[in-house]
């Protein structure tokens, strides 16, 4: 039977207890589902109703990447150094915190005494080594397919998933720099050149945000030099503009989570969103202006594709734009030309469909994705700051336990994104999908709860199904 999580899935045979706590089944979201069936006609006639809001798939704009308040008075840029898989790679970083992972251990140890060891930069460098066995997503088949994307994204960029700067054709060279300047009529056509140029690459999206150095990472860390890098010192420019960039992952693909199968269309989308970057250094160098292409890079992506208007941070801590929901990969591209029309941030309805979902927070199978009703300034799983050095503490959002995330990758052999395959927004492009999203900035929470419900019934997003891995292998090339 399909359920979010399998409580018979075992990632591998020594890590059992802690990744396999059951969760929901289809069949209590179908009884879940006729009780509320009453209020279900409600939705039917939002729906009937609903041609007048059409308009709304395109967000209502706002001032802010959060609203008044919605940062606090000591919030300050993160350090890279900080982020988890900066942390996991470097070896410098972990021999200078060892408190970290004893006190990892302990959290651990306390939720569950059996609970083996973790090691965040030894069990990291086993990720990918957990052999293969006979239980679909797992075999030799799902093993090549993982690895076979994973080939090719590590000769374009392998690093900048991780956070490290200006790694393969991400460098920070600036020698073709054209010495002329290319004259744009107007900041319209500017713009509409460069999304020309973003769609060529094959980019889902575009859009463009002022630099705002609130959300980059101050100081960047280069993991290979084991140094800090400085946007006023190292930046060979001062960036005014971000050119922020969507690449789809694969719907069927994502939908084998947490299986290694999924991990292909992950680190497909990487390579596209490393070399679409590159490119589009590239076209504003040739236009004569600096650019540095990024990935995970040099800034919070998902703060940057809030900026560009592009979609809404949301609970899984992924960006949910209207159409894919989180099933993209996001670039940035810095560069000091700043004649464009600039992108507002705009709620789409996002943040509050959340607080009534918790879909992706029931199918983590780490449970690292917190289950607070509303969001809020600092992370709330602990209340030892210690215990937190891997959160953006301050601005106003679910706030997620990365540890416990990546601690769950290492043992299931590869990338998870159970929290991307079980979110109501990630689903086909059809039309009926997008009109029900369109009503989100409106409906209220009950509205919420019930669509979360359908989908269940209707077997979107479940996570660890078997079944969808054997699917995945039968649809060939149909899209
Ligand atoms: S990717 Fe991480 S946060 Fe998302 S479901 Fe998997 S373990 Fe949980
Ligand atoms: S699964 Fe639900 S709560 Fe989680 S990100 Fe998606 S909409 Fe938000």
């Amino acid at each position: 039977m399909s359920q979010e999580f399998d409580d018979n899935h075992t990632p591998n045979n020594d890590t059992t207890e802690s990744v396999s706590e059951p969760v929901e089944h289809v069949d209590k979201g179908k009884r879940t589902f006729l009780k509320l069936g009453v209020a279900g006609a409600g939705v039917a006639a939002a729906t009937a109703g609903g041609a007048f809001i059409a308009h709304k798939l395109e967000g209502t704009p706002m001032d802010d990447i959060v609203p008044p308040d919605g940062i606090a008075k000591d919030f300050k840029p993160m350090d890279q150094r900080n982020l988890i898989l900066t942390f996991a790679g470097s070896e410098a970083l972990n021999k200078k915190h060892p408190e970290r992972k004893e006190l990892f251990n302990k959290v651990l140890k306390k939720e569950n005494p059996d609970h083996p060891e973790f090691d965040f930069r030894k069990d990291y460098k086993a990720m990918r080594t957990r052999p293969i066995r006979d239980e679909p997503g797992y075999t030799q088949l799902d093993k090549a397919l993982q690895m076979s994307t994973m080939s090719t994204w590590k000769y374009v960029s392998h690093n900048e998933g991780n956070g490290q700067p200006g790694d393969g054709i991400l460098n920070w060279d600036q020698s073709s720099v054209a010495k002329q300047k290319y004259k744009f009529d107007s900041k319209n056509e500017a713009t509409l050149a460069i999304k020309s140029a973003a769609r060529i690459y094959g980019a889902q999206a575009c859009g463009i945000a002022r630099f705002d150095r609130r959300f980059v990472y101050e100081p960047m860390y280069d993991m290979a030099k084991e140094e800090t890098l400085s946007w006023d010192k190292d930046v060979p420019f001062e960036p005014k503009s971000v050119i922020v960039m969507l690449w789809e992952m694969d719907y069927h693909c994502i939908a084998t989570a947490p299986a290694w199968t999924a991990d292909a269309t992950v680190a497909e989308a990487y390579t596209r969103q490393a070399t679409g970057a590159a490119q589009m250094a590239q076209f504003l160098k040739g236009l004569g202006h600096h650019a540095i292409g990024a990935g995970n890079d040099m800034a919070n992506s998902v703060a940057y594709g809030v900026l560009a208007g592009l979609g809404e941070g949301a609970r899984n801590g992924h960006l949910i734009a209207p159409e894919v929901g989180c099933r993209v990969r996001i670039s940035k591209v810095f560069t000091d030309f700043d004649f464009f029309d600039y992108a507002q941030p705009r709620d789409f309805g996002v943040k509050s469909f959340c607080e009534h979902c918790k879909r992706c927070a029931t199918s983590c199978p780490s449970k690292a994705i917190s289950f607070d009703d509303k969001p809020s300034l600092y992370p709330t799983y602990s209340d030892n700051k210690e215990d937190t050095w891997n959160n953006l503490s301050g601005l106003y959002k679910f706030h997620s336990d990365a540890k416990k995330c990546f601690m769950f990758w290492t043992q299931n052999g590869s990338g998870c994104a159970a929290c991307i395959a079980a979110c109501p927004y990630n689903k086909p492009d059809f039309w009926h999908h997008r009109f029900i999203d369109a009503q989100n900035v409106i409906a209220p929470g009950w509205v919420h709860s019930i669509m979360r419900e359908m989908d269940i019934v209707f077997g979107y997003g479940n996570v660890a199904d078997p079944e969808k891995v054997k699917k995945f292998w039968k649809r060939g090339s149909k899209v």
